[in-house]
């Protein structure tokens, strides 16, 4: 039985879905303005296992994740470098698709744009207007009025109905920080559906209400609804979007259908790094590419992510980047030395099993069925790596091993098929390399030693360095 820690309830529950035949899951795309960092990485890392373990516990998963193309952050940047919002909306949205891939995430079956939503947004607005839970401003801007929905805060605990909102005479700065989408607990207000724009302002549609644009919130409402139905199994993000992101969703849905918006929420952890929370200002503040440049393969990360439960924060920081690294190549060269198999995704564990290499299959270690219990519990991906480790290490047949791994790995991902009983060749130009790099080396020229290295990795080989000279992986 999967269970689950529901934000909502605050508790670990059984997980049910609506129906028998999927389980619909929306989790909060990026703001494609910039490169992920790797705390955004974490979250999206975080879903991808939820949405392994739903398909490993044999449910069908219909995924959506929107991407989030227009918004005050976009429209700055596009401002600043005056080229059009589409130009840098399109540039990030392919640098996030290709973060996903190399981190072996599963892709959504669909990824819906803001930007190509707008009239469907701006409709339900209206029924939020009708309905008495929005006001219009006079300049066309419309807002949500959070104290005619009795629920509010009962996501994050926030209390929306104690706070006088009736006055509307506000200060310029009050309007501003109420226009914009992001605030704090400090400031818990009525928040804005559409913002009324300038006749000059170049990013903006026609509405009944004059021309304007969506605010971030009422995106993530109309869009997982439009796909998933007025109400959903599971809707997934990062801690820092119960408040006010998915309070506000939770409001607008609710507000508009009259049900319940969705059954599970479920929220993933920070990551620090060096024990600080990352910004750009303490310049602790990395990508997959920063990682990628210090020569480290995507899949050390992906291993690092699994090391923690999802609702803790992880601790980032170069050793232990390394540490994964290190148990993961360790992981690879114990199965590379396995007896070889043809292998491919689809069909690999029936191959096992019809394979004369592995005999008679045996079906008496449990490993894999303690792996996934330990996934069905809240998604305990420490242990679950612990299960891993000691079934590699344990004396079963090679054959009933094989086995477990790949199936373990479909919930892990971290591509393990792509190593298991294949012993590594060498190309002659990655041994010349090599070569090249000891020399250096010896003669103390570090900076070509450490050129010739990033070339050696870019061929996908690591380097290391032992006392019986350097190790090829
Ligand atoms: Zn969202």
């Amino acid at each position: 039985m999967l269970k689950l820690f529901n934000t909502l309830s605050k508790k670990i529950e059984d997980f049910n879905p609506l129906t028998s035949e999927q389980v619909g899951l929306y989790t909060c795309g990026p703001t494609v303005y910039d490169f992920m960092h790797i705390g955004n990485l974490r979250t999206f890392l975080f879903s991808d296992t939820l949405y392994r373990v739903l398909s490993a516990n044999g449910y069908k998963v219909k995924f959506i994740q929107n991407i989030t193309d227009i918004d005050d952050k976009i429209i700055k940047k596009a401002k600043e470098e005056n080229i059009p919002l589409s130009e840098i909306t399109n540039k990030y949205t392919k640098f996030y698709f290709e973060d996903l891939k190399k981190l072996n995430i599963t892709p959504a079956d669909v990824y819906p744009k803001a930007t190509e939503h707008v009239g469907k947004m701006a409709k339900y607005i209206e029924k939020l207007v009708e309905k008495g839970l929005a006001y219009v401003e006079e300049d066309g801007s419309v807002y949500f009025d959070i104290s005619k929905f009795e629920d509010y805060g009962k996501l994050s605990g926030v209390e929306g109905r104690t706070l006088k909102t009736g006055t509307r005479i506000l200060s310029r700065a009050a309007r501003e920080l109420r226009s914009s989408d992001e605030y704090n607990k400090d400031n818990i207000q009525d928040f804005a559906l559409w913002k009324a724009v300038e006749a000059d302002e170049k990013v903006g549609y026609d509405s009944p209400w004059g021309r304007g644009r969506p605010g971030w919130h009422i995106e993530c409402s109309v869009m997982s609804q439009e796909y998933l139905g007025d109400t959903f199994d599971i809707h997934a993000g990062g801690v820092d979007l119960i408040f006010p992101h998915h309070e506000n969703e939770i409001a607008q849905s609710e507000g508009y259908t009259g049900k319940k918006f969705v059954n599970f929420f479920l929220h993933g952890e920070h990551i620090l790094v060096n024990g600080a929370k990352m910004s750009k200002s303490l310049k602790n503040f990395y990508t997959l590419k920063d990682l990628e440049k210090k020569g480290s393969d995507p899949m050390a990360y992906r291993y690092l992510v699994l090391t923690a439960h999802y609702r803790d924060k992880l601790n980032f920081t170069w050793e232990s980047l390394q540490a994964a690294s290190n148990a993961l190549n360790k992981l690879r060269e114990e199965i590379r030395g396995w007896p070889n198999v043809i292998l491919n995704a689809n069909k690999g564990s029936q191959d096992l099993d019809s394979s004369p290499l592995w005999g008679p299959s045996a079906q008496n270690d449990n490993y894999y069925q303690r792996f996934l219990d330990v996934l069905n519990n809240d998604l305990n991906t420490p242990q679950a790596l612990a299960v891993l480790h000691e079934m590699i290490s344990s004396n079963s047949p090679i054959s009933n091993k094989a086995k477990s791994l790949l199936e373990m790995d479909k919930v892990l991902g971290l591509k393990l098929d792509e190593y298991l009983g294949k012993k590594l060749e060498i190309p002659e130009r990655v041994k010349k390399l090599v070569e090249e790099r000891e020399d250096a080396r010896k003669q103390g020229n570090f900076e070509k030693s450490d050129e010739l290295r990033k070339k050696i990795i870019e061929l996908g080989f690591e380097i290391k360095d032992t006392p019986k000279g350097p190790k090829i992986t």
